[in-house]
């Protein structure tokens, strides 16, 4: 069985020329897999519970971007606040309003993707566009200096029909480079297009993604 650095390595190949990054999803994971991973060269760690990431972080090397990718409850965000990297599912401008307010107490800047829905599911949560365009208008959100919003993250569907999830992938990609016309023309740290997981990261790769977020396929199923 390939060890997680020989999955690793398979990834870090299979992403260079590509301009994405590797997000290795590290969920359920016990720290000393993600030890494993960083050993191996991982630097961006993918973690879906607040107080999980918060538990595992101070155990980690402090040069690990810490990416929450799950649903995150407005008050949960307290306990991720003092190190959190990027928060990829933000949803709402409550959310992001507390995380301005959150950062701002510890005197950083907290990095912002929007999530969209994307998938023809009900289940999977995140933005339409209309709604991103309205928090992106909000004076609430002008006046905020604590959160910066760095680009946009989906979830496709979990179907085998990879026509469909190509097709969910580039509307994806549709609602960043709207986004980025309209707002953030200017802003170059709008840049990360995070989509993409262990079963469909090739079809994300092939509409550009910047961020794919990959964890059965490096270490093996949730228990
Ligand atoms: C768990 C999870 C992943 C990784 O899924 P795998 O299929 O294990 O690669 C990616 N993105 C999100 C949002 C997740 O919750």
């Amino acid at each position: 069985m390939p060890s997680i650095a020989d999955n690793i390595h398979f990834f870090e190949k299979k992403l260079a020329g590509t301009g994405a990054r590797l997000v290795a999803v590290t969920k359920t994971h016990p720290v000393p897999l993600l030890q494993e991973a960083y050993a191996a060269g991982s630097r961006i760690f993918g973690e879906n519970r607040a107080q999980e990431m918060a538990e595992k972080a101070p155990q980690l090397p402090p040069d690990v971007e810490w990416h929450l990718i799950g649903h995150l409850q407005t008050n949960k965000v307290k306990y991720i606040a003092p190190f959190v990297h990027t928060v990829q599912s933000v949803d709402s401008l409550r959310l992001l309003q507390e995380l301005d307010r959150q950062a701002a107490r510890h005197g950083r800047v907290v990095r912002g993707l929007l999530q969209f829905h994307i998938a023809r599911e009900e289940a999977k949560t995140g933005l339409s566009l209309a709604e991103a365009e309205a928090l992106l208008a909000s004076d609430a959100f002008g006046a905020m200096q604590n959160v910066r919003l760095t680009g946009v993250m989906g979830i496709a569907t979990n179907t085998a029909d990879a026509a469909q999830v190509r097709q969910e992938f580039g509307q994806l990609r549709g609602y960043f480079d709207a986004l980025k016309a309209a707002h953030f023309a200017t802003d170059e740290g709008f840049c990360e297009i995070s989509m993409g997981m262990s079963s469909d990261y090739a079809l994300a790769l092939a509409e550009g993604s910047t961020l794919v977020r990959v964890g059965s396929a490096i270490f093996g199923n949730r228990g």
